[in-house]
């Protein structure tokens, strides 16, 4: 699509993104002091630079008087956050003053509670409007939110609990889920009871998001609104150092044991702000929807910090994308007028499913900017959603970042950066991607590679909690001199980037290596095929041959393999033909909706044990059913 075609004012254009470039590279901490003024510091950083402090070292800072105080002369009335429950008819908005009072009163709950500055407060709820209360009364205190997603197990619950060492725990009594009820506080009971030993949480808050009774224990757990209703709505704001961490975060475990992100103050806001407003081309008036959980960092940056540092208004939806029928979320966004809709590949794969008259019956022309993030999104997917649901007006930012990169790092720019399907195409304005070969020599111009970072960048995590050393080894020591991400890319003869996978997915098939991501792309082109994942297993002449998993859509052909191995050898090529395909039910994924390949890798090997930590998976037993469903040749 060009960038004539949509009819929209975006902020930036080709020159100015031009320029933002040029001043980043030439004058980086010119670049970083004048975007450090983005927020409101107590103390203003002496340094705009990456420091052993951290970035903007000296600055001070409270990060919930940067979302909501400063904004209350000028916004106090606007809406900063509305709440669309699951009942079409129930909404509820904040506005920035209501919001503020709120987030007090919540603090003082927790200063009663005797959380202390530094303490460790997670966070268990459902879409809810609490949930983003608690982050910023978190950070109003200065205590450190653990935001745990709904959908974990009690093991996985009191992994993090035990790991994060959190003092207090801030549930709800009930979730919903179309017409499920989750058990929060109950699995969150399990949870406690694992090991209790190994568990610093002397309380927990309830939320009753249902009129559901559930057990309270005594001296430990307490309905949260009598609390809050008693509570002053005046709460003074903690002063922090830009580098007190303001958060730590589990990432999503597609890679094995999750590790404990630790984001700073001063650095991550400053990227929040600053990727929230170029990416999303935040505009006076926008409705921001990002439909990530708060569970996940993109829930966090863009569900939360980012919409609110900027004087934004943010739309929670707590229901599914397809309750009480097809076509919710379009609903939402029709009732909502919302502008910008940032969501997954896996989400978009789930709706397409859903067939286009379910979103042609909506009005979706209040749209302005689509984003996606989380997986690679096949041409096909990135087609669909562009002309769909954006109707081919709209600016689309396929989004890549992770946890430990706080906020957005490589995508378009609306108006600004000339898109191409299902390519995260530029860097940002001051992050330097490089490709380096196996030996960590940077490689120039169209190639591919693996993907790492040169220099550091605001929103870069601290560290890794309770494991610093890991950290060390596994950004910063595996390609010394470069940040390593774990991913491959592409960059193409225009210097755009195709994210194709993780590195540990990469198949190399006599010396062609080829990314997990080019197979599912021509796998997705397939439209019997509703997902497949690729993977690598040891070949005696090739060194590695492929293996592929695909889930059929309902009536699939007999003759699925055979299409299958005919749209790989067609559009990767004759080299990436399949050793093996397997039709299987379901694939195994995380919690956040991503296939763990390093189990698939297994299971084809005809492993039958040692999967390791299986937590992060939104059904365990899928591996049993695989391994019991799939004839590994001798
Ligand atoms: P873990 O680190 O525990 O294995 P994870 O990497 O899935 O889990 P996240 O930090 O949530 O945890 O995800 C970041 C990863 O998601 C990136 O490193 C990349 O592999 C993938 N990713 C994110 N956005 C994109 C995108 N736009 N295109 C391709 N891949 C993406
Ligand atoms: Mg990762």
């Amino acid at each position: 699509m060009s960038l004539s075609s949509q009819p929209h004012t975006f902020r930036l254009t080709p020159a100015d993104y031009g320029h933002l470039v040029e001043q980043a590279t030439v004058a980086p901490e010119h670049y970083w002091e004048r975007e450090s003024r983005r927020l409101n510091w107590s103390t203003t950083p002496g340094q705009a630079h990456c420091t052993e402090r951290g970035w903007f070292p000296g600055g001070v800072l409270n990060a919930s008087v940067n979302c909501l105080d400063r904004h209350l002369e000028t916004r106090g009335d606007q809406n900063a956050l509305v709440w669309q429950a699951e009942e079409t008819d129930r909404v509820v908005t904040f506005t920035y003053r209501t919001l503020h009072e709120r987030v007090c009163r919540m603090a003082n709950v927790l200063r009663e509670q005797g959380v202390q500055t530094g303490d460790r407060v997670a966070i268990h709820l459902p879409s809810v409007p609490e949930g983003l209360i608690a982050m910023l009364a978190c950070a109003r205190i200065g205590a450190i939110h653990v935001v745990l997603f709904g959908g974990f197990s009690p093991e996985a619950i009191a992994d993090r609990l035990s790991d994060s060492g959190a003092v207090l725990v801030i549930t709800a009594n009930m979730g919903r889920r179309g017409p499920k009820r989750i058990p929060f506080k109950t699995t969150l009971d399990a949870a406690l009871d694992l090991r209790p030993e190994a568990l610093a949480v002397r309380h927990v808050l309830v939320v009753s998001v249902t009129q559901d009774d559930v057990d309270l224990t005594a001296g430990r757990d307490l309905w949260l609104t009598p609390l809050l209703d008693a509570a002053s709505a005046d709460c003074a704001a903690q002063d922090m150092p830009a580098s007190a961490p303001l958060f730590l975060l589990y990432t999503s475990g597609s890679t094995g044991k999750p590790k404990g992100i630790v984001h700073g103050t001063g650095g991550y806001l400053v990227w929040a702000s600053y990727t929230h407003e170029l990416v999303f081309d935040h505009q006076e008036g926008d409705i921001f929807w990002c439909t990530a959980d708060i569970g996940w960092i993109t829930g966090h940056t863009y569900g939360v910090y980012g919409p609110l540092l900027n004087g934004g208004t943010i739309l929670l939806f707590e229901g599914m994308p397809s309750y009480p029928g097809p076509g919710r979320w379009w609903s939402v966004i029709q009732d909502h007028k919302v502008t910008t809709f940032y969501t997954s590949p896996t989400a978009i794969r789930a709706l397409m499913r859903e067939g286009d008259e379910v979103v042609q019956r909506h009005d979706l022309s209040s749209l302005r900017v689509l984003g996606t993030v989380g997986e690679p999104i096949s041409q096909e997917a990135w087609s669909w959603f562009n002309d769909h649901v954006g109707g081919g007006r709209c600016a689309f930012v396929d989004t890549w970042w992770q946890t430990e990169s706080g906020g957005i790092m490589i995508s378009p720019v609306p108006g600004a950066v000339r898109e191409k399907p299902a390519s995260a195409t530029l860097p940002l304005p001051g992050v330097h991607p490089v490709l380096l070969d196996e030996r960590g020599a940077p490689k120039e111009g169209a190639t591919e590679g693996v993907l790492c970072l040169r220099g550091s960048w605001p929103g870069r995590a601290l560290t890794i909690w309770n494991d610093a050393a890991l950290f060390e080894r596994t950004y910063l020591q595996s390609y010394p001199g470069y940040y390593f991400t774990g991913d491959g890319a592409r960059r193409d003869e225009d210097g755009y980037y195709w994210i194709t996978g993780r590195v540990d997915d990469v198949i190399n098939v006599s010396g062609h290596r080829i990314g997990s991501a080019e197979i599912e792309d021509a796998l997705a082109t397939e439209l019997a095929i509703a997902e497949s994942a690729a993977i690598g297993v040891p070949h005696d002449l090739k060194g590695q041959g492929i293996v592929v998993y695909l889930v059929p859509r309902d009536n699939a052909p007999e003759d699925l393999h055979i299409r299958a191995a005919k749209a790989i050898t067609s559009k990767v090529g004759r080299y990436a033909a399949p050793e093996r395909i397997h039709v299987v039910p379901d694939l195994p994924k995380t919690r956040s909706g991503k296939s763990v390949r390093r189990l698939l890798r297994k299971i084809a090997c005809g492993e039958t044990e040692g999967f390791g930590d299986l937590s992060t998976l939104a059904d365990p037993e899928i591996v049993a059913t695989l391994i019991a469903l799939i004839q590994v040749p001798k």
